[in-house]
Order: structure tokens, then sequence, then C-alpha cells
């Protein structure tokens, strides 16, 4: 099975869009949240997604811009893109979101392999460093787990009690593919559609070939400057503008 797995769309549109053109084949299609937050376009984004995944995990600016929980821990312009995006959204949308799985979730048709956004113990959490990386792993019955939330494409190999980074520098061609090895666990973040944050303003994500065992990470160049208008014409923060060009 291909599963196209996107993380972190943020209410972009554009970043969005090319993802799904540059796409490779696929079966399915995972979501592992914060569709919306940030960017200007919260329900075009979500009506894509709402049809196209077939497993979805919800993530913290899911919750927060659905009102499952308040935006009192984000920064100031988060909350204030979490409150306009509650204004935006459409009933439907908002419904969706609200109802979005919490993660970790695991998928009958998917062996070996957990769903997660933040951490497989706390959604909200950031896996950011090895021993993150290990603690997760200890925390979780499957070899390999697939989370977002830090909106850094890559992640972790584990051997033993050994972590390490997976260092991911998707080359201009857009796709580099790393084999998975018997025997090493993993925990791949396929990078952020809508909002990188690992120095590369293209937008981010991965395939994940169950049968051949290999995860490709793919960036794409997009229109980051169209977004950039629409969060401008939106008057959300200019900070969440302009960070689109350096994927800060
Ligand atoms: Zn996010």
């Amino acid at each position: 099975m291909r599963l196209l797995i996107l993380s972190d769309i943020h209410a972009n549109l554009e970043a969005l869009e090319a993802c799904l053109a540059a796409a490779p084949v696929h079966d399915r299609v995972v979501n592992l949240g914060d569709v919306v937050g940030y960017g200007a376009s919260p329900n075009e984004v979500t009506d894509i997604i709402r049809d196209l995944g077939s497993l979805h995990v919800r993530g913290n600016h899911d919750k927060a811009c659905s009102g499952v929980m308040s935006a009192e821990w984000f920064n100031q312009q988060a909350a204030f893109a979490v409150i306009w995006t509650r204004d935006m959204l459409t009933f439907t949308n908002r419904q969706w979101l609200r109802e979005m799985p919490q993660g970790p979730i695991q998928d009958g048709a998917i062996p070996r392999v957990t769903f997660c956004h933040g951490t497989p113990i706390d959604e909200d959490e950031y896996m950011m460093w090895p021993g993150d990386a290990l603690t997760a792993d200890y925390n979780v019955s499957t070899p390999i787990t697939f989370f977002g939330h830090t909106h850094i494409q890559g992640g972790f190999a584990v051997v033993g009690n050994s972590p390490d980074t997976l260092r991911v520098k998707v080359p201009e061609s857009g796709e580099l593919t790393i084999a998975l090895d018997d025997g090493t666990h993993y925990l791949v973040n396929p990078g952020s559609v809508g909002q990188p944050r690992d120095g590369d303003n293209r937008a981010g994500f991965a395939l994940f070939d169950t049968a051949a065992q290999a995860v490709t990470f793919y960036r794409v160049p997009y229109d980051f400057e169209a977004a950039a208008r629409r969060i401008r014409d939106a008057e959300l923060p200019e900070r969440l503008a302009t960070r689109l060009a350096v994927g800060r």
C-alpha cells in the first residue's frame, strides 16, 4: 500500500494544491493534523482534506479552532489566528474538525504503524530531540510512527536504546527516499505542507510504501507569496505571512 502522508497544512491552500499536484500515485491519504490555524484558507483546505483523507489525527490547532480547547497556551500570533479561524469556519467544517479523532491511531489495514500529531503519549507535545524519540519509542507498540507538530521534515531512527536524528535534506529534484531497516524503529515526520520550519520554504510531505518499506520525502515549491497575500488581506499577523518565504 502506498500512503500519502500530509501534516500541518495550516490553512495554506496554495501549498496543499501544489503538494497534491506533485504527489505520486497512492492508495490512501493520511492527515496528521493541524489542518487549520495560521493560514487564511481554513474552509478551502478543510473541504479538500475531509474528502481526500481516509485516516485523520487531530492537531492542537484543530482543537483550538473548533472550540475543543482554549487558545490560552498559544502564543499571541497563533491565538489571534485561532480566534480569526473560529469566526471563518463554516458550521460543517467546525463540526468536522471538532470530531477529528485523537491520536495515537493504528489502522488494521496498515500493520506495524502508529499515527499521531505530537507524540504517541501526548498529542500536544513536541518530538524535537533524540531523547524525546526514545521516550516515544518506549511507549509505542509498533516499530514505525508517523508524527507531525514540529514542522520539521525527517525524524528519528532508534536501534535498541540509541536514538539518532534522521537528517533529511531534500535536494533540488524534490525527493529523497529512505529504506527502512528491519530491527530499527522509526519515528518519521513527513514535514509541514503549509508552514515549514526547517529553513526550506518548499511545502513538505511524504509517501510511505508499505510493501517496499521505504519512505520518500518530498519538497515542492509553491506560490508562498499568494498565500502570504491572503494572510495580509485577512489582517492576520504580519509574521504569519513573512515566515512562509523563509520556511521558519
Ligand atoms: Zn502545526
